[in-house]
Order: structure tokens, then C-alpha cells, then sequence
């Protein structure tokens, strides 16, 4: 169950517009994750109005930061519960949504309920530094996005190699933002990313955000994403 009013609110805030099926998706759509989370832990925030700030108007405010065309191929990577990326498709149906995670069972769980809205992402069972590596998804996104994965640096790592040059990556952060871009200045640049703005927002129920949007300047060497254990031990500093 969401809260449609504070939904509404931000919708005209915004300038964003979602139509009524949508927007019945949505509810939907929050409705299966609070079911699920009874028998497996996909999120802690279960109450309306928290669940309808925290997942549903923040996965949607990504819509307010980078261009999302009719026809773009999208990831969300480390979906978990399908946050940004469920969200995203739902008010964005033109979109080519893929979604990606290691826990085969959210999605599963992504997956089945897509289904029960009509919807069918491309779901990816993989951990971002193999599918990475892979030729059927490197370099082959318009836009990539994640959000509550890792550190800005690692994430670029994670995410950068999936990006077409000429695409974006936008990343999803919290009130570190700023902090966490000055420690992956080296990545970014390494990985052919480039800044080109961070879109700061206040939302009501959810405190701070930003996004921050890459640009894909240049390829992405081949040696990277290195296995995580690596990426850990080893940072690009
Ligand atoms: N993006 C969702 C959100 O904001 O609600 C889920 C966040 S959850 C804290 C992190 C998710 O990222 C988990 O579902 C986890 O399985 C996934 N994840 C973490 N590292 C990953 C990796 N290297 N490759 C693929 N998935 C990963």
C-alpha cells in the first residue's frame, strides 16, 4: 500500500506525470514487496508513508535527473527489491529495463510479480563484476543506475563497464554524496566516466539526496570490473 496523496504531491511538485494505471502498479507493486517481506527480508521500511518516500518517490525522482528515452536500454544494478528499477518500468513502461542482482530469490520475486503487472524486465542473475566482463551487456546501456550498493569508487567500477560511451550512469546517494565522489575522482576518470552534475533534492520523508550523473566519455579498459575480492583488497585509488 502506498500513501497516493503524498504520492500526488510530489508528482506536481516535481512536474513529473504518472497516469492512473501507473499509479495503481505502484500500489500493486508495494503491496507484493510488504506480502513477501513476511517470509524473506526485502525491506525494513514497511509503513505507507515511509515505503511511499523512501522507495517509491526516491527511486522515481532519478526521472527528475537523467533523460530517460523511449527505447533506452536500462540497468539498475544490485536491484534487491526492485528499487529504482521496478519503479522506474512501472512509470516508464517504453523503457528496456534490465535488472540485475546476485540473490537469485528477489528475483525471483521481481520477476513473478512483473509478471502479475504486465511488465517483463530482463533479469540478470549475476554479480555486476562478471556480467560486466560479459559481451552481451558491456557497454551496451544508455543509462545505468544503483542505488544503496557500495562506495561512489567501487560502484563506478561495478557500474562504469556496462555504460555505452555516450551513456550515462546515475548514481543514487544519500547526504555523503559529495564525499564519496572526492574518493572515486580516480576511478571515475580510469573506468571513462566523467562528471557532469550532481542534482541535489529534499524529499519529504526521506531527508537528503543526490544523484549523481557519469557520463561515458571513452571505453572502458578491458581489465576492468576485477573480481570483487580485489576491488576490495585493492581500490582504485
Ligand atoms: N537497490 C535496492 C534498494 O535501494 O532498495 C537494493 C539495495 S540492497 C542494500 C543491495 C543489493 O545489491 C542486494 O540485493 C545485493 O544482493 C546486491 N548486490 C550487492 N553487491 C552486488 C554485486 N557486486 N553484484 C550484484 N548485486 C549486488
Amino acid at each position: 500500500m502506498i500513501d497516493v496523496k503524498a504520492l500526488e504531491k510530489y508528482l506536481e511538485k516535481s512536474g513529473l506525470s504518472l497516469d492512473a494505471a501507473a499509479i495503481d502498479k505502484l500500489d500493486r507493486y508495494a503491496g507484493a514487496v510488504a506480502e513477501k517481506n513476511k517470509v524473506m527480508n526485502l525491506t525494513a521500511i514497511t509503513e505507507p508513508g515511509e515505503f511511499t518516500a523512501k522507495h517509491i518517490i526516491d527511486s522515481l525522482s532519478l526521472l527528475t535527473a537523467a533523460e530517460v528515452k523511449p527505447g533506452a536500454k536500462v540497468l539498475d544494478v544490485g536491484t534487491g527489491a526492485g528499487f529504482p528499477g521496478m519503479v522506474l518500468l512501472i512509470a516508464r513502461p517504453e523503457t528496456e529495463l534490465s535488472l540485475l542482482d546476485s540473490t537469485r530469490k528477489k528475483l525471483d520475486f521481481i520477476r513473478e510479480t512483473a509478471l502479475s503487472l504486465g511488465l517483463s524486465p530482463e533479469i540478470i542473475h549475476l554479480r555486476a563484476e562478471e556480467a560486466g566482463k560479459m559481451p552481451e551487456y558491456r557497454e551496451k546501456f544508455d543509462l545505468v543506475t544503483a542505488r544503496a550498493v557500495s562506495n561512489m569508487r567501487d560502484l563506478c567500477e561495478y557500474c562504469l563497464p556496462f555504460v555505452k560511451v555516450g551513456g550515462v550512469f546515475a548514481a543514487m546517494k544519500g547526504a555523503n554524496a559529495e564525499a564519496e565522489l572526492a574518493e572515486a575522482e580516480t576511478a571515475l576518470r580510469l573506468l571513462g566516466g566523467r562528471i557532469s552534475g550532481i542534482k541535489s533534492l529534499e524529499i519529504e520523508g526521506a531527508g537528503e539526496r543526490n544523484i549523481i550523473i557519469v557520463e561515458k566519455i571513452s571505453r572502458t579498459a578491458t581489465k576492468y570490473p576485477r573480481p570483487s575480492a580485489q576491488i576490495a583488497k585493492n581500490p582504485i585509488k
